[in-house]
């Protein structure tokens, strides 16, 4: 080999090898969790697992701090192989001049081998270690992911790292919204750490700052108007506390996304001032012990969480579980599922808008509801019994519909929470016996707008509607929608739930409705927990779904927690912070006019004497017709009913007769002066065998019931009873043919029965009769 060649490669080995060899500069510190609004404004940071502010997802270095520094650091930065001869020549010369290291001699990419090995002691072994390092970062790394590498893990005093924590802690804003005098005092701050304390130092800090403002000026990076107001800028005095403005959203990106950096589609002033108007509200409640409460507001259309407040923020509710974040926490819906079965049973054509339901003393095995005020209407029509958010006709139109049925559609609508069985829940599940969290029923109500809102514009349902709501902001994803042929809940049956929901009732019994009455248009509904344990209101526009829960976070119920004097202020608060548009539209195309009895809001039947047109769903042309009109027989002189077995056939006035079941009516006619009782059956006449004069309350027919043992072992008594039209009469009760007791007035009668199925039997002194077949479990 030619021996030049020889001495040249071996010149190149003294040299490459050692870069080669030296160590690679890597970053392996742990990252801050840093929650960002959609605006990329900082709601909040957890510190890193080092105890350091350490942000991560740099990309980029806002050009003021690059210019600053470089100006400030290493001006031939962009020229250098890593090391700048000319400036270590001089360190050198410094050095011995001084007998120490007193000057670096560091070009940036020096310090970010220096920084990466973890700023060891400075030594002249140190040093050479540096320079190969340097060496090695400048062979497989652009200038710019360089500065990149420094501008993140460069400290900045105390316990903050890189950049974009120092720009939040030391000027309250994001690096890439810095003045030239900030960036200048930052490009400063990684080799004088110690100069942002209040003293002496800040002066020091300042002339620093305004040399390195004026140095820019004169390489034109800024022109001299620039440098007079930046140098009249004060110069930060010491860190600032970072931002808080979603403590519970933070707190839950940590434990979810910890280390990094999270762009949430959060509007930040939106949630600022809706933590305001929580936090004062919070106040009056805490009076009450009440001392936690929630809010979520979803934008309809893009599904994006606006405002996540997980809590109230106030001090002095800390201590009181302050600290939980409710949004996603568990808690018993109350009422508040009410509006789906309506709409359910609309979709279904179950029922119409104003169908009568009863709404009487109702017994299940092991379960009786009652209504919230503790009395009865005997009917009332659907839309009043959601819009008044009475239990019992609740309970009744859920066993009409089915628990199964009702579960099943609560989980295609998006509820995540309903994880037991049918018959675990049973019919309480529509009043409270299943759990959800603010999280679902806000993302299932948006969800609900937004499937109603596109019908309106497309005539067509999509799968895709149905979501869970966003937090995350997302690329612009193109997803292709798939059609959906058979939605769980059509436009129309959504339409006429949020109109019966904008009618919702105002109570005489609560004080402060005035203050609800400047409230825009809005469909809502509240709901409360047995025990008044949760609070719960929840309110749509066609642009956005506003969920708040108020309670106690360990579950203590409150005297007066309620929904609608809890949560529901709360929520006209937020509903009047957001702006609104119009109402929905109607949903033409899905909506038929149906000819209803206007008695009793069932499709008309041949008997109904007065009729009306009103929109419903297109399966409501199958819904049952009228079971309440009847052609009844009377006299002449239309006093008593007579039959063409007693009464001469052509003196017969056949007459439509309004007629409830006999427990519907002995309710009904309290409330309802106008309702016409039967005429009594004329002397020697039969009663008509199609209008019973009793009925049973409980228990009803089919029924299974298991009946507890007491402590002694003997089965517990079940307690029968029924309504007559005419409670003076006197009944005899017959269990399986055996005479039993007499009752009257309170037809009550406890029975007691063993396994097996029995048959109960009741007698009217008038000789009229039914019977109801049960079985004991
Ligand atoms: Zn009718």
């Amino acid at each position: 080999m030619n021996r030049k060649l020889k001495i040249i490669l071996a010149v190149s080995g003294v040299i490459i090898i050692p870069v080669l060899v030296s160590p690679k500069p890597v970053f392996r510190m742990p990252f801050s969790t840093v929650v960002e609004a959609s605006d990329g404004s900082l709601l909040g940071a957890r510190i890193a697992d080092d105890g350091q502010w350490r942000f991560p997802g740099f990309s980029m270095v806002p050009d003021k701090f690059e210019k600053s520094l470089l100006t400030f650091e290493d001006r031939y930065f962009y020229f250098h192989p890593g090391i700048n001869p000319v400036s270590i020549v001089r360190a050198l010369a410094n050095n011995i001049k001084a007998g120490d290291i007193v000057s670096g001699g560091s070009t940036i990419t020096m310090q970010v081998a220096r920084i990466s090995g973890g700023n060891k002691p400075r030594t002249y072994g140190e040093k050479i270690v540096e320079i190969l390092s340097s060496l090695k970062l400048e062979l497989f790394h652009s200038k710019k992911s360089i500065l990149l590498m420094y501008t993140a893990n460069a400290p900045f005093g105390g316990n903050t790292v890189g950049l974009e924590a120092a720009a939040w802690r030391y000027t309250g804003k994001s690096s890439a919204s810095l003045t030239w005098a900030e960036a200048a005092v930052l490009a400063i701050l990684p080799n004088s750490p110690g100069l942002v304390f209040p003293g002496k130092n800040q002066e020091i800090l300042k002339n620093r700052r305004d040399n390195l403002l004026r140095q820019l000026c004169k390489r034109k990076y800024i022109d001299s108007l620039t440098l007079a107001l930046a140098l009249d800028e004060p110069v930060p005095v010491e860190p600032k506390p970072l931002p808080s403005k979603a403590p519970h959203l933070s707190d839950y990106f940590y434990i979810r996304n910890k280390g990094e950096r999270i762009r949430t589609t959060i509007d930040q002033t939106l949630q600022e001032r809706a933590t305001e108007i929580i936090n004062s509200h919070q106040k009056d409640l805490s009076e009450n012990h009440i001392f936690n409460s929630a809010c979520l507001i979803e934008d309809v259309k893009s599904g994006n969480v606006l405002v996540y407040v997980g809590n109230s923020t106030l001090e002095e509710t800390r201590v009181h579980g302050g600290d939980v974040n409710i949004v996603p926490a568990l808690r018993s819906t109350g009422s508040i599922l009410k509006p789906i079965l309506y709409a359910a049973m609309q979709h279904s054509g179950d029922i119409l808008p104003n169908s009568l339901v009863a709404d009487v003393p109702t017994r299940f095995p092991g379960f009786s509801p009652k209504n919230f005020d503790q009395t009865y209407s005997g009917a009332v029509t659907a839309g009043t019994a959601l819009s008044q958010s009475l239990n019992i006709p609740a309970v009744k139109m859920l066993q009409k519909y089915n628990p199964e049925r009702f579960l099943d559609l609560l989980r295609r609508t998006g509820f995540n929470t309903f994880g037991k069985s049918a018959d675990y829940y049973g019919l309480s599940l529509i009043l409270g016996g299943g759990e959800t969290s603010l999280w679902d029923l806000t993302g299932v109500y948006a969800s609900l707008s937004r499937v109603l809102n596109r019908y309106i514009n497309e005539k067509k349902y999509y799968k895709e509607d149905y979501h869970s709501p966003i937090l995350v902001t997302q690329e612009n994803s193109t997803k292709e929608k798939t059609e959906e042929s058979d939605p769980p809940l059509s436009a129309s049956s959504i339409w006429l739930t949020y109109e019966a929901l904008q009618k919702v009732n105002r109570p005489l019994s609560e004080t402060g409705w005035q203050y609800f009455s400047s409230a825009p248009d809005l469909a809502w509904k509240t709901g409360t927990s047995y025990g008044f344990r949760d609070g719960w209101a929840i309110g749509t526009t066609p642009e956005y779904v506003i969920g708040v829960w108020a309670g106690n976070a360990d579950g203590e119920g409150r005297p007066g927690l309620t929904g609608i004097s809890a949560a529901a202020p709360i929520m006209f608060d937020l509903v009047n912070m957001m702006r609104t548009g119009p109402w929905f539209s109607i949903p033409y195309e899905d909506i038929t006019m149906i000819r209803v009895c206007s008695k009793s809001g069932f499709r008309a039947g041949p008997d109904c004497p007065e009729t009306t047109e009103i929109p419903a769903c297109i399966n409501g042309l199958r819904s049952e017709t009228c079971p309440y009109h009847k052609i009844i027989h009377l006299n002449e002189s239309k006093t008593f009913q007579v039959t063409s077995d007693c009464y001469s056939p052509e003196d017969i006035i056949n007459v439509p007769w309004f007629i409830l079941s006999p427990s519907m009516e002995y309710f009904y006619r309290q409330k309802h002066p106008e309702y016409k009782s039967l005429p009594p059956v004329a002397p020697g006449c039969m009663a008509s065998k199609n209008i019973p004069v009793m009925d049973f309350i409980y228990p009803e027919e089919g029924i299974k019931i298991f009946i507890p043992r007491d402590q002694t072992g003997l089965l517990t008594k079940v307690v029968a009873e029924v309504a007559h039209r005419n409670p003076s009469k006197k009944i005899f009760w017959h269990l399986d043919e055996i005479y039993t007791g007499t009752t009257r007035f309170v037809h009550q009668i406890e029975i007691v029965a063993g396994p097996g199925k029995h048959v109960l039997t009741v007698v009217d002194e008038d000789g009229n009769r039914i019977r109801c077949g049960f079985t004991i479990q």
